[in-house]
């Protein structure tokens, strides 16, 4: 397969179109990135790689960051999990607050805040150092001692992250939060503020294409939990717009409102995408329309 001829030509169609979204404003640190900015990166099972724009460039992996602490906090909880955290869909927004109150505290799924937010707290639960030890995870897995949160986003979050507070506060009322509300909310601004370029995420993302171990051959989950982790990333991975993701690409992956996007295909690759221009669910839209060309282009999506 011409991977490397594949990545140009869709890199080629998708870089001047007149409508590539726009960048999220909410948070204020994220409204200052170029919408101009476009790259793509594939890494094969057996560690080829190919890329094209700016791939090797660090964003905001923001909501990316909800699948790294979900893999982190199963190591420790294991299937307790799904005790405080639901696996279904939310066809909502992210941010959505009603149903987090209709469902008495219990949380749709890991990635919509709210869930995130439950793993945030287990995390706090099983570590003095959490925000340090997190980091180190990443590094580890991606096996790139470079990898840094950004202050300056995790402070302009904590500054305007009212919506998060909220659920936070909700989750502690149905005593599905632990520790105070202030302190996973601090643990959940740094790991969305995780900076990386789309080399760094892929690379990270390769133990959920390898059954649980990461590039360097070491296990850091079971297969059983990497088949949840990408069930839940195929069912719940984009927001409101899972089924359109799953519909149009056909693989488990995560996207960010920095712009980014990460995927997987068990067995064969990961691919990562950075377009800061957000479509109106919140995913990229150039991200989303890559992805459609790469899986139709090689054929090769899980369905
Ligand atoms: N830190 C962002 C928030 O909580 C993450 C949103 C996202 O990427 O979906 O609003």
């Amino acid at each position: 397969m011409e991977y490397q001829r594949i990545l140009e030509e869709i890199h080629a169609a998708l870089k001047d179109v007149p409508q590539k979204g726009m960048v999220a404003s909410y948070i204020p640190e994220l409204r200052k990135i170029d919408a101009d900015r476009f790259g793509l990166y594939l890494l094969t099972l057996d560690k080829q790689e190919f890329g094209t724009g700016h791939f090797d460039t660090p964003f905001s992996i923001q909501s990316i960051s909800k699948v790294l602490s979900l893999a982190r906090a199963l190591e420790f909880v294991g299937t307790d999990l799904w005790e405080r955290v639901d696996v279904e869909p939310s066809g909502n927004p992210f941010n959505f607050l009603t149903l987090l109150e209709l469902e008495r505290g219990i949380p749709r799924n890991p990635f919509i805040n709210a869930g995130a937010l439950v793993v945030s707290d287990v995390l706090l639960s099983h570590f003095d150092n959490p925000k340090e030890d997190f980091l180190n995870y990443v590094r580890e897995l991606a096996q790139d001692g470079s990898i840094c949160y950004n202050e300056a986003v995790a402070a302009s979050e904590k500054a305007t992250g009212y919506r998060n507070a909220a659920a936070a506060n909700l989750l502690k009322a149905f005593g599905n939060m632990h520790n105070k509300v202030e302190d996973v909310l601090d643990f959940y601004f740094y790991q969305c503020s995780l900076s990386m370029s789309c080399r760094q995420l892929a690379t990270t993302f390769y133990m959920f294409a390898n059954s649980g171990k990461n590039a360097g051959g070491k296990t850091f989950i079971s297969p059983s939990q990497v088949k949840r982790i990408n069930a839940v990333m195929l069912t719940c991975g984009f927001y409101d717009e899972a089924g359109e993701f799953a519909f149009e690409v056909g693989l488990p992956g995560k996207s960010g409102v920095g712009g980014g996007i990460v995927a997987v295909h068990p067995g064969k690759y990961c691919i990562s995408t950075w377009a800061p221009g957000l479509n109106e669910k919140g995913n990229s839209l150039l991200g989303m329309q890559a992805l459609e060309m790469f899986t139709t282009k090689t054929g090769y999506s899980i369905f």
